[in-house]
């Protein structure tokens, strides 16, 4: 099912700790609680995840053979607010998640360099993002881009780390330039053969 965010309830009826429920082969509910952010007043109670993001996430588990840390998953509006940032970036949706892992850096990094059997499967389950920094990667299911590639940063070494949500899709303005190139071409060519 592409794109199917379910919302997860932190406790049952009695109040319960969901929390050793697993919500996918490798990952508890446990695990994504203790990586969601947000302001001490705000009352979370549940979380949403995307089923896309799961198989991934369980794919990677499987091809690493070692364990894989959620760093961060879902974030409030308000804590992104509070952090200084945009509020646009994909964690607000819970359809981003930062994971470190030994040697996950670098099996990213040769997915995308190689466009090898990693990178097509975290492509099919609809990962359209991949960030990647010293000690964590960035993937996320966001809406892929128009001519289907692939947002992607390399913050690897950088001071200052870029949020996901500062990355642009230049394909479309590239598909703009393109249409308009096209269009002044036809205009100079109907307006010289007019006299
Ligand atoms: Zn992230």
């Amino acid at each position: 099912m592409k794109n199917s965010i379910k919302l997860y309830p932190f406790y049952d009826d009695n109040g319960k700790s969901l929390d050793y429920v697993h919500v996918s082969e490798h990952f508890t509910l446990g695990e994504f609680k203790n990586a969601c952010f947000h302001l001490p007043t705000e009352n979370i109670v549940n979380v949403p995840i995307p089923l896309d993001l799961l198989y991934a996430m369980d794919y990677l588990r499987k091809t690493l053979g070692k364990p894989i840390i959620i760093n961060s998953h879902f974030r409030t509006l308000a804590y992104e607010k509070q952090k200084g940032r945009s509020g646009r970036s994909q964690h607000v949706l819970g359809k981003a998640v930062d994971l470190r892992g030994e040697g996950l850096v670098e099996l990213l990094a040769t997915a995308v360099k190689e466009k090898n059997e990693v990178y097509k499967k975290l492509r099919e389950f609809g990962v359209n993002a991949i960030g990647l920094y010293y000690n964590f990667v960035h993937i996320d299911v966001r809406p892929a881009k128009i001519l289907g590639g692939l947002y992607y940063w390399d913050d690897r070494g950088k001071k200052k780390k870029r949020d996901d949500d500062a990355v642009i899709d230049w394909s479309l303005w590239g598909v703009v330039g393109i249409s308009l190139l096209v269009i002044l071409k036809i205009f100079s060519y109907v307006k010289k053969n007019r006299k």
